[in-house]
C-alpha cells in the first residue's frame, strides 16, 4: 500500500508542489527537498531514498560503497504480472540501484562506522537474498574491523518473489548481528517510515540501540490486517514510533534534522571516541588554573569500551 503511493509519486516527476501525505498541506518541492523531505507544516517525515539518506548522514566524501555488484537471482522462476527476473531489470533501470540495500564504510561526525541503508524505491525496500547477504557481509566486515554498525531500515518486509530464500534472510541477519553482539561490537538500528514485516521481525529490532524517526510506521503485520483479524478498533497511534517508545519497544525517537548529530554522539560513546570531538569537531579547550595533562599512551579511549562491552 505504501509503495503504491510511492509509485504514484514517482510517476509525476517535475511537479513544483507535493501534497503532504499526513496533513494535506501543499509543499513547494524545492523547499521540501531542502528540508530533507520533512513536511514544513506538520513535521511528517517522508521516506528518503538511500543515497539521500547517506548524503545527509555521513561526513562528506567519507562513504566507501561495498558489494555493489551483488545481484538477485530468480531461483523460483517467479511470475506475477511481470516475471521477477524482468522486474529486477526494470527496477534497476528505473532507480539506478541494483537492489534494496546500499552498504559501505563511512564516518559520522568523524567516527568511523559500517553503514547499511535500505532503499524503499527498489521493490518497496523488500528484503531478499541481496539485502540479507549485504547485511551479513557488513556485519562480518565490522567483526573483523571492529567498526560499529548503523543500519537504516525502510521496508515493506520480505521479498515474496524469492519465497523461502527471502525468509531465510531474517535468521541470517540476526545470526550475523548476534556474532557482533558476542564480540562486543556496537550496533544501531534506525527505523524509518515504513519499517514492516520481516525486516521489523529481524535485524531492525535486534541491534543494541533502536532509534526511530518521528511518526514512522513500525510493525510486523499492517494495522489494517490486525484490525480485521482481531475485529477491534486499534488504539490511536498504533504502530507509530511514539506509541512504540511509550511501550518500550524502541529506545528513542530522533527527528531527521538531528539524526546525524545524535548518531555521531552515540557512535562516539559506543566506541570510546571523544564525544565532544564527535559532536563539535572543533572543541574549545578547557580553561582552568592548571593545564590538563595529555593522556598517557596506554590510556587510549578506543580500547576501553571493548573491554567494558565484552
Ligand atoms: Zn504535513
Amino acid at each position: 500500500m505504501a509503495w503504491t503511493r510511492f509509485g504514484k509519486k514517482k510517476d509525476m516527476p517535475g511537479g513544483l508542489w507535493i501534497k503532504c501525505e499526513s496533513c494535506g498541506a501543499m509543499l513547494f518541492r524545492k523547499d521540501f527537498e531542502q528540508k530533507n523531505r520533512v513536511c514544513g507544516s506538520c513535521g511528517y517525515h517522508f521516506t528518503l531514498p538511500a543515497r539521500e539518506r547517506i548524503a545527509i548522514t555521513v561526513d562528506p566524501g567519507s562513504f566507501d560503497e561495498l558489494w555493489q555488484d551483488l545481484r538477485a537471482q530468480d531461483l523460483l522462476g517467479f511470475n506475477d504480472r511481470v516475471p521477477y527476473a524482468e522486474k529486477l531489470v526494470q527496477t534497476k533501470q528505473k532507480t539506478g540501484e541494483s537492489d534494496a540495500m546500499v552498504c559501505g564504510t563511512a564516518k559520522v561526525k568523524g567516527v568511523a562506522c559500517a553503514v547499511g541503508v535500505m532503499n524503499f524505491q527498489f521493490l518497496g525496500g523488500s528484503m531478499g537474498m541481496v539485502v540479507g547477504e549485504k547485511i551479513a557481509l557488513l556485519c562480518e566486515h565490522a567483526l573483523k574491523t571492529r567498526l560499529p554498525v548503523v543500519l537504516f531500515a525502510c521496508s515493506g518486509g520480505a521479498r515474496m518473489h524469492e519465497g523461502a530464500v527471502s525468509l531465510m534472510q531474517m535468521a541470517k541477519t540476526c545470526g550475523a548481528l548476534q556474532r557482533l553482539n558476542a564480540a562486543g561490537v556496537p550496533t544501531i538500528s534506525v527505523m524509518t517510515h515504513p519499517t514492516t514485516g520481516g525486516v521489523t521481525a529481524s535485524f531492525a529490532s535486534v541491534c543494541d540501540l533502536l532509534i526511530a524517526e518521528p511518526g514512522a510506521l513500525i510493525g510486523f503485520a499492517g494495522p489494517r490486517v490486525i484490525a480485521t483479524t482481531i475485529k477491534k478498533e486499534l488504539p490511536k497511534g498504533f504502530q507509530r514510533s511514539e506509541f512504540l517508545l511509550e511501550k518500550g519497544q524502541i529506545d528513542r525517537i530522533v527527528p531527521r534534522a538531528q539524526l546525524r548529530d545524535e548518531l555521531g554522539r552515540m557512535l562516539a560513546y559506543a566506541t570510546g571516541a571523544d564525544p565532544v570531538a564527535a559532536y563539535k569537531p572543533q572543541a574549545v579547550p578547557a580553561t582552568g588554573e592548571s593545564e590538563t595533562p595529555p593522556a598517557p599512551e596506554d590510556d587510549n579511549p578506543k580500547k576501553k569500551p571493548k573491554a567494558k562491552k565484552a
